[in-house]
């Protein structure tokens, strides 16, 4: 069955119809070289300048401050080599927290393979790092703190402000992954006042393969990709025309329509986060239910697998995700989850159910209707439900 009804908008987003009718110009009736001398290219290099200054206005940056990337995930590594390599005489040592996105803890891996030392912070049960605790993993060596907005499995929002203020406090650079957050959420990166953060296309309903890592005016990084000198020399190659106004027009219509979306959706996910909790016993809410994206719902239904249910709700049109969605294929559980304190099943039964502009209240009447009975037939046939 195709999927009629889908709730993984935190993993990606249908592309907006009006993004693909501007990116559709920058195919074929102009597909030249932005860098190239004729008037078509001039026209492409215009079209590349109007999206930059669109992502600029996104996050309230100047359009100088915006580097084009291939997604969240060059952003991510960008910001983090880039300032490790950068200030690697200055020292060594990074900080950031247990519930990254890979794009992060992987490349922190990477460092401490190359004579970085990296602090992962932990978090408390409902996924929030204590600003205490960044204050006193600081030494003398830290040249980086990189903590995320939203995490992309719970919602859950961290106090980027207060950790910005106390990294700058000690002269130390703040780099934020805000894929999840930018284009649902307003986000200002002169409030915020972070140094470094990135972001994604196609989290924000514009096309695959196409990101930004915003970098403040004033501080320097090393990049990772060496040519022609494109991106001021931070990131060569010829531009992405198509992606980049795709992405360009992605932000501008989620500048104006975000307050719509969350007036429309957060009603709906807080429907079915009471629906759900009064329908199905033994249900827990993960993360933080104050400080959380509007969009998400993670919870845990115990005494089953969350593979069992996806399954089920697969062949009845549902497209969800579950406790181990970021490691397809692996079996571990959700390194946020296991983060936030779950015990290993509580984190195996868990549902990530994330809504986007495309979701109505039928799609969520339907879910209502059909998770309690998915459960009942899984718990029916479980030893762990029968003998607890
Ligand atoms: C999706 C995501 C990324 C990776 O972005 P891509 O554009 O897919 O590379 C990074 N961080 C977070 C929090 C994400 O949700």
């Amino acid at each position: 069955m195709e999927t009629k009804y889908y709730f993984d908008y935190n993993a990606t987003t249908p592309t907006d119809p009006r993004v693909v009718e501007e990116m559709n110009k920058f195919f074929i009736e102009n597909f030249h070289n932005p860098s190239s001398f004729y008037r078509k290219a001039g026209e492409a290099n215009f079209a590349v300048q109007k999206a930059r200054e669109r992502l600029a206005e996104l996050i309230n940056a100047g359009s100088s401050e915006i580097i084009f990337t291939s997604g969240g995930t060059e952003s991510d590594n960008l910001a983090v080599q880039g300032t490790a390599y950068k200030l690697k005489e200055k020292g060594n040592h990074i900080i950031t927290s247990r519930i990254e996105h890979p794009a992060v803890l992987k490349t922190c891996k990477h460092l401490e393979k190359n004579g970085f030392q990296v602090t992962y912070l932990p978090v408390d049960r409902y996924g929030f790092v204590d600003p205490e605790d960044l204050k006193k993993n600081i030494t003398d060596a830290t040249i980086l703190v990189s903590i995320m907005h939203a995490n992309n499995e719970t919602g859950t929002l961290q106090p980027i402000k207060e950790l910005v203020k106390i990294a700058h406090h000690k002269g130390i650079y703040f780099h934020t992954d805000a894929v999840q957050s930018t284009g649902k959420i307003p986000v200002d990166v002169r409030d915020l006042d972070v140094d470094l953060l990135s972001f994604s296309s196609h989290k924000i309903y514009g096309p695959k393969g196409m990101g930004v890592l915003y970098k403040k005016k004033t501080i320097k990084i090393t990049p990772l990709l060496f040519g022609g000198g494109h991106e001021k020399g931070l990131r060569a190659g010829t531009e992405n025309v198509h992606g980049i106004v795709g992405m360009g027009k992605a932000a501008e219509i989620a500048r104006l329509e975000m307050a719509e979306e969350k007036k429309k959706l957060r009603p709906l996910r807080d429907r079915l986060q009471k629906e759900i909790l009064e329908k199905i016993p033994e249900v827990i809410i993960n993360g933080d239910t104050g400080k959380r994206l509007f969009n998400t719902l993670n919870l845990s239904v115990k005494y089953i697998e969350g593979e069992a249910m996806l399954a089920m709700l697969d062949q009845q049109g549902f497209a969800l995700s579950s406790g181990s969605a970021c490691s397809s294929g692996s079996l571990d559980p959700s390194h946020v989850l296991l983060a936030i304190g779950l015990k290993h099943e509580e984190a195996h039964g868990s549902l990530r159910i994330s809504l986007g502009k495309y979701n109505s209240r039928e799609d969520v009447e339907k879910l209502i209707e059909v998770l309690p009975a998915v459960v009942e037939r899984l718990r029916n046939v479980s030893p762990f439900w029968q003998n607890k």
